[in-house]
C-alpha cells in the first residue's frame, strides 16, 4: 500500500489537475496572468493555483453560456440525459483521483472524500434519468372550444456559487438539474477548493457536454458576484454558502428579478429523548456532529439531552469522542482532518472558551493545538446563552445541554432564526409524531444523523434559505411554467 506521503497529491489520471478555467470549450488562464494559490490545509503547502479572471473575462463566459443556450435547450431531453449519464460514469471511474483532490484542497479524511464523490455523482445519475421526465400538463377548460396546456421550459442561463466544505457535491446538485432542464451554466467554486471543480469539468468535457454549456469562472468573489447579479442574461443564481453572502446576493439580484435558490447556514439541534436507544443516539450524535470535522451546514450544533438519559449519554459519547483520531486526511486512521483555515480554528476555540465562561465543563478534547488542527471536543452543562447554541460552530466541538420535558426540548430546538436540518432520537411513536411536527426545519432525521441523498428535497426554512436541491423538486428550480391557451377549437 502507498505511504501517506506518496498518496498526497498523487493522481492516476494526471489530466484532472488543472490550473486554468474552461470557458466556451477552451481551457485558459487569466489574460493578466493573475492567479490565486490553493493550499493544502494539513501541510500549509501550495498545491495548485487558479486564474484570477478580470471582469471582461467573466462577461465573456456569460456570453458563451448565452450562445450555447438555444441549441442546448432544444436538444432532445434524452440526449441531454445520455450525456449526463456518461459524465456520471466518468466521475465514478475517476472516484479515487477526485477524492484525493478533495482531501488535498479541503483536508477531509480520504474515506469521507470518497463518500462525497459517490454522493455528488448520484445527483448526476438521478438527473440523467429525470431529463426524460420533464412533463407538461393539460387542464380541463371552464368554457368549450379551448385547450389549456402547461409546458415546462428551462429558465435560461444560470449561475452556481458554491462553498468549500463539500466542493464536489455542492456543484453537482446544481449543475445536474440545470443541464437536465436545458439550462446552460457558469459555476464559481470556492477559491479554497477549486481543484475538484476543475477536474469535474475535465470529465464533463470528455463526456461530450458541448462548448459553452458549462463554464467555470474563478477570481475575486465580490467582483464575480456583482457581475452575475447585475447581468440581465443570468436568469437564475443558485448559491450555497453563508446566510450573510446569500442575503447580499438576494438584494443585488432584485433589480434584475432573478430566480434564486439559497442553501444557507444552519444551526441544527439534536434532541435525545429519555426513551432513545442509547447506542443509536451515540451513533446519531457522532455522524451528525463530526462528519467533515463538523464543517457541515447540517452538523448538529446543539445537542439537547433529556434528564433521565443525560449522564449515561454524556459518558458514552465522551468515550467515543476521546477515541477519535485527529490527523492527516490521507492517513486511513484519521477521523478528524484539519479545518479549512485558521479562522475556522479560531472560531471553534472562541466557542469553546465562551461555553466554559458560561459554566460548561470539558468531557473530552480541548483547545486547538496549532495549525489547522482542532481536536474533537465534548462539553457538557452548556448554557443556552453560550454562542455555540446560537450560531454555527463549523468545527468538531459538541455541546450538550440538559432539558426536562418534550415540550421544552422542542422549544429549545426552535429557538433559532435558522431551520435547515434537525435530528432527534426516540423510540416512542407519540414522541416521534410530536417532535417531527413541532420542529421548525426543512429536514428532520429521526434516529439517524445521515439524511442527505440525491432523491430527497434538501433545503431549509427561515434564514437557512429558499428552494430545494435533489429529487424532482430540485429540477423545478431550473424550469419555468408556460401556460398556453388554445382557443377556437
Ligand atoms: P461563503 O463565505 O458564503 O462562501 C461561499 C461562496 O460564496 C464561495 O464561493 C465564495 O467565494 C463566494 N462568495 C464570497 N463572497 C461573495 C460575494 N460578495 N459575492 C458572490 N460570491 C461570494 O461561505 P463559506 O464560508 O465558504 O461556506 C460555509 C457556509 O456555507 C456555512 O454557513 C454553511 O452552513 C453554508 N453551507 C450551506 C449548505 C446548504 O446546503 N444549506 C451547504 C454547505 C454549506 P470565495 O471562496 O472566493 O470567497
Amino acid at each position: 500500500m502507498a505511504s501517506v506521503a506518496t498518496m498526497r497529491g498523487h493522481l492516476t489520471n494526471s489530466s484532472l489537475l488543472r490550473s486554468d478555467v474552461l470557458i466556451d470549450g477552451k481551457w485558459k488562464g487569466a489574460a493578466s496572468g493573475a492567479k490565486i494559490d490553493v493550499e493544502d490545509p494539513f501541510t500549509g503547502q501550495i498545491v495548485g493555483s487558479i486564474p484570477s479572471l478580470a471582469a471582461d473575462e467573466v462577461h465573456g463566459a456569460i456570453a458563451a453560456a448565452e450562445t450555447a443556450f438555444i441549441p442546448w435547450s432544444r436538444e432532445m431531453n434524452r440526449h441531454r440525459g445520455a450525456l449526463l449519464r456518461r459524465w456520471y460514469e466518468l466521475v465514478m471511474a475517476n472516484q479515487e483521483d477526485l477524492a484525493r483532490l478533495i482531501t488535498l484542497e479541503n483536508g477531509k479524511p480520504l474515506k469521507e472524500a470518497r463518500a462525497e464523490i459517490a454522493y455528488g455523482a448520484a445527483f448526476i445519475e438521478y438527473y440523467a434519468d429525470e431529463a426524460g421526465r420533464i412533463f407538461g400538463e393539460t387542464i380541463p377548460p371552464l368554457v368549450p372550444g379551448r385547450q389549456l396546456l402547461v409546458e415546462r421550459e428551462p429558465v435560461g442561463v444560470c449561475a452556481a456559487i458554491t462553498p468549500w466544505n463539500f466542493p464536489m457535491a455542492m456543484l453537482t446538485r446544481k449543475i445536474a438539474p440545470a443541464l437536465a432542464a436545458g439550462c446552460t451554466m457558469l459555476i464559481k467554486p470556492a477559491s479554497q477548493t477549486p481543484l475538484s471543480a476543475l477536474a469535474l469539468l475535465v470529465l464533463a468535457e470528455e463526456a461530450g457536454i458541448p462548448a459553452g454549456v458549462l463554464n467555470i469562472v474563478t477570481g475575486k468573489a465580490s467582483m464575480i458576484g456583482d457581475i452575475l447579479t447585475a447581468s440581465p442574461v443570468i436568469r437564475k443564481i443558485s448559491f450555497t454558502g453563508s446566510t450573510e453572502i446569500g442575503a447580499q446576493l438576494m438584494a443585488k439580484s432584485a433589480p434584475t428579478i432573478k430566480r434564486l435558490s439559497l442553501e444557507l447556514g444552519g444551526n441544527a439541534p439534536l434532541l435525545i429523548f429519555d426513551d432513545a436507544d442509547i447506542d443509536l443516539a451515540i451513533e446519531t450524535a457522532m455522524v451528525a456532529k463530526f462528519r467533515n470535522s463538523g464543517q457541515s451546514c447540517v452538523a448538529a450544533n446543539r445537542i439537547y439531552v433529556q434528564r433521565g438519559i443525560h449522564d449515561t449519554f454524556v459518558k458514552a459519547f465522551g468515550d467515543r469522542v476521546r477515541a477519535m483520531s485527529l490527523g492527516d486526511g490521507f492517513d486511513p486512521a484519521t477521523d478528524i482532518g484539519p479545518l479549512i483555515d485558521e479562522a475556522g480554528v479560531a472560531k471553534v476555540d472562541e466557542h469553546l472558551e465562551d461555553a466554559l465562561s458560561h459554566g460548561a465543563e470539558i468531557v473530552a478534547g480541548g483547545k486547538s493545538q496549532g495549525g489547522h488542527m482542532s481536536p474533537p471536543t465534548l462539553v457538557s452543562g452548556v448554557s443556552s446563552k453560550a454562542a455555540l447554541t446560537r450560531e454555527e460552530t463549523f468545527g468538531p466541538l459538541a455541546g450538550v445541554i440538559q432539558f426536562e420535558t418534550i415540550d421544552e426540548g422542542i422549544r429549545l430546538a426552535n429557538d433559532t432564526p435558522f431551520g435547515l436540518a434537525a435530528y432527534f432520537c426516540s423510540s416512542s411513536p407519540a414522541t416521534i409524531a410530536k417532535a417531527s411536527r413541532g420542529i421548525e426545519s426543512g429536514m428532520v432525521g429521526i434516529n439517524t444523523g445521515l439524511i442527505s441523498t440525491a432523491v430527497v428535497p434538501f433545503g431549509g426554512v427561515k434564514m437557512s434559505g429558499l428552494g430545494r436541491e435533489g429529487s424532482r423538486y430540485g429540477l423545478d428550480e431550473y424550469l419555468n411554467m408556460k401556460y398556453i391557451c388554445h382557443a377556437g377549437l
